[in-house]
């Protein structure tokens, strides 16, 4: 069973806990691995906007549910033959790290469908084993992006190392948060996809507009 009312209570009291304001932190359900059993549940607990990372897998999943009121985050890395497919079927990419992947995204978005809304994931800590650009990258990326037709320039997405304490946490966060709001001084942007299970409360201090939550909610995943 999920845990959907539990996390929106924790979102609320830490929305008043760290001074944002109500309603400013969304939750993305994240739902790899998980069953449609478990979408299912969250959908009739009133939960619609869900993350996935395995284009195979979520295929199968946004079928199943077409008819459900899904909106649909792809979260994972993307690889560049994989991309048609993401664009027809996802609202949202929160992956997206280089050019060559945005511009496939834009030309292969059919019109019939509103623009793909982008978030550019960002490798905060510089680790090589991890998908992101580089800080020193993310301007020019950002404003490549901005020019492509098909696509919605929404904000900016990270997964940083792993910290032990609340204020580590907090400081990895911090930096992004204030990278996301120099940013916004050139770009239009409202969103900053940051906090997961085990460090969400730190993400919504620094500044998070939408946490992605997968274990916290749904249990472990299924291998
Ligand atoms: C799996 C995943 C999550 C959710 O992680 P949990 O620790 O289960 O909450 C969030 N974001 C991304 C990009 C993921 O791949």
């Amino acid at each position: 069973m999920h845990d959907l009312h539990q996390i929106s209570k924790r979102i609320t009291e830490c929305e008043q806990q760290y001074d944002r304001k109500p309603n400013s932190v969304q939750l993305l359900a994240v739902s790899k691995k998980q069953s449609c059993e478990h979408i299912t549940q969250a959908l009739a607990a009133g939960q619609r906007r869900f993350g996935e990372n395995y284009l195979q897998e979520a295929l199968t999943k946004i079928d199943t549910l077409k008819n459900a009121d899904c909106e649909w985050h792809f979260i994972g890395p993307i690889q560049s033959n994989k991309t048609r497919a993401i664009a027809e079927h996802f609202d949202w990419v929160q992956s997206v790290d280089n050019l060559k992947i945005a511009e496939r995204l834009s030309q292969q978005r059919p019109t019939a469908l509103a623009p793909l809304n982008i978030c550019i994931q960002v490798n905060i800590d510089n680790e090589p084993q991890k998908s992101g650009v580089t800080l020193e990258s993310l301007p020019d990326l950002a404003q490549a992006i901005t020019t492509l037709p098909r696509l919605h320039l929404r904000g900016l997405m990270a997964i940083p190392a792993a910290q032990k304490t609340f204020a580590q946490q907090y400081a990895r966060f911090k930096q992004l948060a204030d990278v996301y709001t120099d940013l916004q001084q050139h770009f239009k942007l409202d969103t900053l996809s940051m906090g997961m299970s085990n460090d969400y409360p730190a993400a919504i201090a620094a500044g998070s507009t939408m946490i992605r939550i997968g274990t916290a909610l749904f249990g472990e995943r299924k291998q």
